[in-house]
């Protein structure tokens, strides 16, 4: 566990969702409260927010910890590109912005030659915005309201699927887990 001295207390509550305070979920705090900032959300988040992260590691938590953006109300999509890319759109002001991750400069080698970790968390925390992120009005793209779709049974497992899910092999329609099963 990294120790930078105290927290501000808006941190305190990211560090407390996610387990542990790490330079990753720093640039999730960084990013969200960028995002929060252009957007003017204020204190506030019942607003109509969606949060397209490009990457799966530590900072999204930060973004579903401040901005109740989460996998499970939908409301938090995520594409593959392991990037450092954030882009939350504002639905009720039809609004978007993009934040990227900029602060790789911020990365400072320790006597064993390695990123010091703390003093890399430590600017993070306190640098300016402007070193740790990019942040750009974009025009907001809404992604397709989830559909409620039904579900089907494995012929394999019998266990319920969504039917977009499933895979046909041969005559049957199995699960995605069944059908890796089967291939083998
Ligand atoms: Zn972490
Ligand atoms: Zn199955």
């Amino acid at each position: 566990m990294l120790d930078i001295g105290p927290l501000p207390s808006d941190l305190q509550d990211v560090v407390d969702f996610h387990g542990h305070l790490c330079p990753g979920l720093l640039i999730g705090y960084r990013a969200a409260k960028a995002a929060a900032e252009h957007l003017n959300l204020g204190a506030s988040r019942d607003e109509e927010l969606v949060a397209v992260v490009e990457n799966n590691s530590c900072s999204v938590d930060a973004f579903q910890a401040m901005l109740s953006t989460t996998f499970g109300k939908g409301n938090l999509i995520f594409h593959d590109h392991g990037k450092q890319v954030f882009t939350v759109i504002d639905r009720d002001h039809e609004r978007a912005v993009r934040v990227s991750f900029v602060g790789d400069k911020l990365k400072h080698a320790g006597p064993d030659g390695k990123t010091d970790r703390e003093a890399f968390a430590r600017d993070l925390l306190n640098a300016p915005t402007e070193q740790v992120v990019k942040v750009e009005e974009v025009s907001p793209e809404p992604p397709a309201e989830a559909v409620i779709e039904p579900s089907v049974k494995c012929d394999r497992c019998g266990e319920p699927t969504q039917a977009s899910r499933t895979v046909q092999v041969g005559e049957r329609i199995l699960c995605k887990p069944c059908a890796e099963r089967q291939a083998k």
